[in-house]
């Protein structure tokens, strides 16, 4: 089984700047019957990038396909199995380094792509030698995630970069994060045609959606999302709309 894929056309902006992101797709919420998502809300779980791209795409009548079929599988493995399920994981990773530095890129990481699991906390055996987690066990490589969870222990793991992600409902924890020092993610009612708002919550606003290389971002900006798949119908609060377009409606 390999647990790392390389990711969407967003990601493959990545490699234009010299990167290539392997990516770790889980089931996200609880379809695989575990929770991934502590901190997640209804709008997020309604409009969840799962069923982004070919994840989304079922036969007729059908509700499910084999990217969901293998998400379930791998997600039922990192519980019931996390030995084995960590060992693969390192496997996957220093193929991917091999890969990439054959085609003269850096190779980069999200172990969330569609989940919010703390890895920090999981050990893990590379070569002989356990490590506290897997970023300790990689440092030469680059790790990044956007998170819902607030107070992860993640000051000294250098190579680990984390975005907080805004959502219907989680105010309270936006304000704390910007407290911390995070970006947030926030993602926008706009057309892509239509410009980011210059500032939001008193902050400039970057576009995280001209590459999904996080930890490039300036610092203490708002990285702006363009609304995709279900999320362009969002009426939870997930979805927000900077003033300027309040004003126009
Ligand atoms: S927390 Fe993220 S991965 Fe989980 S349901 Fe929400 S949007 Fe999807």
């Amino acid at each position: 089984m390999n647990l790392l894929t390389v990711g969407n056309p967003k990601i493959q902006k990545g490699t234009e700047r010299g990167y290539l992101s392997f990516i770790l797709h889980l089931a996200p919420a609880d379809l695989s019957g575990r929770e991934v998502c502590p901190k997640r809300t209804a709008g997020c779980t309604q409009a969840c990038l799962n069923t982004a791209g070919r994840g989304g795409m079922f036969r007729k009548g059908e509700n499910t396909n084999v990217i969901q079929q293998a998400r379930i599988r791998k997600t039922k493995l990192f519980f019931e199995d996390r030995i084995t399920f960590m060992n693969l994981l390192v496997k996957d990773i220093e193929l991917a380094i091999k890969q990439s530095t054959k085609k003269g890129l850096i190779p980069v990481f999200r172990m969330n792509g569609t989940s919010d699991l703390a890895f920090e906390k999981y050990e893990v055996n590379r070569k002989g030698q356990t490590y506290s987690n897997i970023f300790t066990a990689f440092p030469e490589v680059t790790f990044y995630d956007y998170t819902k969870i607030l107070g992860r222990k993640i000051k000294n793991i250098p190579n680990y970069s984390l975005t907080f992600s805004a959502a219907d409902g989680n105010d309270a924890d936006v304000y704390r994060a910007i407290a911390e020092g995070y970006n947030v993610a926030t993602v926008f009612g706009l057309k892509k045609t239509e410009p980011m708002p210059e500032t939001y919550m008193g902050r400039t606003v970057f576009n995280g959606d001209d590459s999904d290389l996080r930890f490039l971002d300036p610092k203490n900006v708002v990285v702006g999302l363009y609304a995709k798949g279900k999320a362009k119908k969002d009426t939870s609060g997930f979805v927000k709309y900077p003033t300027f377009m309040m004003k126009a409606a």
